[in-house]
């Protein structure tokens, strides 16, 4: 899977369409002070399905959306669009077979979030394990932002480790099992009632 094509409306500073062509490599985004760096990078993770306001340098999830400026009013809604090259066939299942893969979100002012992947509407968690299994995503150490290096270096051991689990792709299968316990723990209390109501009965 390789990322192609980036789009924003509404987010953050860019409160106009704007377009980046991601080619294969490692890409630098550079640009003076201020001018939206981060806030590329952070688009990035938010379609891939970052959840947390504090990881967008927000308080809110709302505060994604263009806040307004002296001559431009604020927006409500913000949109983030990523293409993904499948020619490949890398993408894991059911996507396998698009060669072109498109992810957005979109959030509405007070009406939170709607994925979508190729134009059908999915669950947060499906534009998560999508990524999640092709060993990248919202914490991906493929997206390096400013100052990450030398929080990597501090890490606590735990904190490194879930690096490492998220660039060797079986980050998805945490949650998974996380569901599956869940799933199990379910089943088991229904046979304990089961099995006290076939007491009763004898
Ligand atoms: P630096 O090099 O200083 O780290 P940067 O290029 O990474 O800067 P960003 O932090 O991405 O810049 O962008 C900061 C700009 O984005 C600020 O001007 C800020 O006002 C603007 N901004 C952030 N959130 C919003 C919002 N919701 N609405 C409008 N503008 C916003």
């Amino acid at each position: 899977m390789q990322f192609q094509r980036l789009r924003l409306v509404g987010f953050k500073s860019f409160v106009d369409p704007a377009e980046v062509q991601i080619e294969p490599g490692l890409t630098g985004v550079v640009g003076p002070n201020g001018c939206g760096k981060s806030n590329v990078l952070e688009s990035m993770r938010w379609v891939m399905g970052a959840n947390s306001a504090k990881a967008m340098r927000g308080t809110g999830m709302d505060d994604v959306i263009f806040a307004g400026a002296s001559n431009r009013p604020p927006r409500n809604h913000a949109e983030v669009s990523l293409t993904i090259d499948n020619a490949q066939r890398k993408a894991p299942q059911p996507f396998t077979d698009s060669a072109i893969i498109e992810v957005s979100r979109r959030i509405d002012r007070g009406q939170g979030s709607t994925y979508r992947i190729n134009g059908k509407e999915v669950r947060a968690r499906d534009v998560q394990l999508l990524f999640a299994d092709a060993s990248t995503g919202a914490n991906s150490p493929a997206l390096v932002r400013q100052g990450q290096i030398s929080e990597l270096i501090a890490a606590k051991p735990q904190n490194r480790r879930r690096i490492l689990e998220e660039a060797g792709g079986v980050a998805g299968l945490h949650t998974r099992r996380h569901e599956a316990e869940l799933r199990l723990k379910a089943a088991e209390t229904n046979l304990e009632r089961l099995d006290d109501i076939g007491r009763e009965l004898e």
